[in-house]
């Protein structure tokens, strides 16, 4: 079995294991493969290996290897999105997970209309406050949400957070409990057009967590394809 291999096989029995932990159907939650950094040869290797669905955080990237690999692979954008950037990542990926402004998700219907197409969004949210991370302040959403709701060709389809680097994945349990609950409050609402079924967080190093706390996309790199030199 090579290296590549083995990560993807150890991963897959981890979550598997989690689930069970949590009581929950590993059928409910999709990997996200995040392939930042890494070159079309070993996504490809990764993608024969099962892993169809792959997630990539700059659109010039994304837009350079797209092209190189198999047509039926499920992109999701899921860093930060420029709105100079939104015509060439739109209808390229099938989620983007990142959007953090009212701004963006305007540019993002504007385009969208243009293309006639409809996009999937999930808004960002930066539960932990943290200066160098981008999102949504968890008390802005549900304002967010009732503007974004009325722009066309837009759908929100869910929540996104990325939690705190920690010591121990234990300590980040809150920032995903918040982020479960706040979908659940908006849920609640009942607002047309606005779904809460999916909720992107958990990452290399605690995803286990992410997942006994509901997440049902994981966003996971270097478990998967070994340490990147750069971020
Ligand atoms: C890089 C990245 C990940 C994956 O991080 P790992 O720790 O390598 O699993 C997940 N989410 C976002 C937004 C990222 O930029």
């Amino acid at each position: 079995m090579s290296e590549l291999a083995r990560r993807i096989h150890e991963l897959a029995q981890e979550i598997t294991a989690a689930c069970h932990r949590a009581g929950r159907d590993p059928a409910e939650i999709k990997l996200v493969a995040v392939s930042k950094n890494f070159e079309p040869d070993i996504i490809q290797e990764a993608y024969q290996l099962g892993l169809q669905v792959l997630g990539e955080n700059r659109a010039q990237e994304l837009k350079r290897k797209k092209p190189q690999l198999p047509e039926d692979i499920e992109w999701h954008l899921i860093g930060t999105l420029q709105r100079n950037k939104v015509k060439d990542v739109i209808g390229e990926v099938a989620l983007i997970h990142s959007v953090d402004s009212l701004q963006l998700a305007q540019e993002i219907s504007k385009q969208a209309q243009k293309k006639g197409i409809e996009v999937n969004i999930l808004l960002q949210v930066n539960i932990a406050k943290e200066a160098s991370k981008h999102g949504f302040a968890y008390v802005e959403v549900l304002e967010a949400i009732k503007e974004i709701c009325l722009l066309s060709g837009i759908k929100i389809r869910g929540l996104m957070t990325v939690a705190p680097i920690a010591p121990e994945p234990e300590l980040v349990r809150p920032v995903f409990r918040q982020l479960k609950e706040l979908s659940c409050t908006i849920e609640r609402l009942a607002i047309p057009g606005v779904e809460m079924q999916e909720l992107s967080m958990g990452m290399s190093d605690d995803f286990a967590v992410a997942i006994e706390e509901g997440a049902t996309l994981l966003r996971i790199g270097s478990r998967i394809f070994g340490h990147r030199t750069y971020i």
